[in-house]
């Protein structure tokens, strides 16, 4: 055969150590802290409510290439309920496009919004999709690397400054920020919103993480002074209601921008999940007193995991936000996340992740795992029991 198969956009994103971990997993019988998916399932009303649309017949044929109004107008309404005191609503007409996931909704907007040669900067360590999205958009990714201060991960903007240049078309923006738990502070936000203005930059925004904020508060950057007419915001409903299966997410923007988002869009997946775009629809109008549960619950488990890993022996990050936290292995006599995390199965029976595969800088964040709370207490406080083994 020539030419390797796989092109050359995609040549480093060819494996992942993800698979050889999931198997290790399986082989041993292991309590999975790696991937990020909910043990439990979002709440039974919002599963009846998916039954009823297939049932009944909505969604089973080609909804809307916007989405279903139903959920757009539901989505509408959510932003107004939770930052609409912040000034920040969209038209579900023209201003709201519900895609495949937040995963979809960023590379769509990647792919809309960069032209090849544009450089992107991007927070590392990076959600997993974020650098081979970028590459398929034909961009230059720029990372800004979030370094650990006064016990947490935080953003250095002298850096973030630093690494705007003309070539420069958006930051793609994380907050709450997986894999680090950091949550951007209204003066971070601030200054970054200072920055896209003056420099005349877009901004993509996930903030898939928004209801799930323990210590501090989300605050989406289009709400700032400038930046609604520059920033595409985008959410989904897999971790704010516990169906990471669905795949209902959602990109809001004023329409200029957001008819680039939808023409990529469109030819990715056109429209996706008919019947549990009705189901979300119900679940964005949950009461109050679900977003706090679902807070207040992964309050508890962060708390009971964090605790459980530094009785374990490693250091760990405050967490402010996300399902995530961050680890220093290196106080337990290890130094390589990789073989550290590819090791664990056998030693204790709990696979994490080496934070490591998602930087660019890999040497830098080598000492580093990342162990997922959003499982049942039970299983957590099985897994960090396992964890104490590894020292006595
Ligand atoms: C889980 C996750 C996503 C993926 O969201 P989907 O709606 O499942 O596509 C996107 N961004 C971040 C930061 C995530 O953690």
């Amino acid at each position: 055969m020539g030419r390797p198969p796989l092109n050359s956009r995609l040549a480093e994103f060819g494996t992942t150590i993800f698979a050889e971990m999931s198997a290790l997993a399986v082989r041993t019988g292991s309590i999975n802290l790696g991937q990020g998916f909910p043990d439990v399932d979002g709440p039974e009303s919002v599963r009846e409510a998916a039954v009823r649309a297939l049932r009944d017949g909505r969604g089973n044929q080609y909804p809307p290439g916007p989405g279903v109004p139903e959920l757009r107008e539901a989505v509408a309404a959510h932003q107004s309920r939770f930052y609409g005191e912040l000034g920040l609503t969209y038209d579900p007409d023209t201003e709201i496009l519900v895609t495949a996931g937040a995963t979809e909704a960023v590379a769509a907007s990647l792919l809309g919004l960069v032209e090849p040669g544009d450089e992107v900067i991007a927070l590392e360590p990076y959600y997993d999709s974020y650098a081979a999205s970028i590459a398929l958009a034909g961009g230059t990714r720029v990372p800004v690397t979030l370094r650990p201060r006064d016990g947490a991960y935080a953003l250095d903007l002298d850096e973030l400054r630093d690494a705007v240049t003309d070539r420069t078309r958006l930051i793609l923006l994380n907050t709450p920020h997986n894999p680090t738990g950091t949550v951007l502070t209204r003066d971070e936000l601030a200054a970054i919103a200072g920055l896209c203005v003056e420099r005349d930059l877009l901004a993509v925004t996930d903030e898939v993480y928004e209801h799930l904020v323990y210590d501090g508060e989300h605050l989406p950057l289009a709400s700032f002074e400038g930046m609604r007419e520059r920033t595409v915001t985008i959410s989904s409903a897999g971790k704010t209601f516990a169906f990471t299966g669905w795949k209902v997410g959602w990109a809001m923007a004023p329409p200029e921008l957001l008819a680039a988002v939808r023409a990529a869009k469109q030819y990715l997946t056109y429209v996706a999940s008919g019947p549990f775009q009705y189901a979300i629809a119900e679940a964005l109008a949950l009461p109050d007193t679900y977003y706090e549960g679902l807070r207040d619950d992964l309050r508890t488990k962060r708390d009971l995991l964090s605790a459980g890993l530094r009785d374990a022996g490693f250091e760990v990050f405050r967490s402010a936000g996300t399902y995530f936290i961050t680890t220093d292995i290196r106080p337990l006599g290890a130094s390589d996340g990789i073989d550290f995390c590819l090791s664990l199965p056998e030693r204790c029976g709990v696979v994490a992740v080496p934070t490591q595969v998602f930087y660019d800088h890999q040497p830098e964040a080598a000492h580093l795992v990342r162990f997922a709370f959003c499982k049942r207490e039970e299983v957590l406080r099985d897994a960090t029991s396992r964890l104490k083994g590894l020292t006595s």
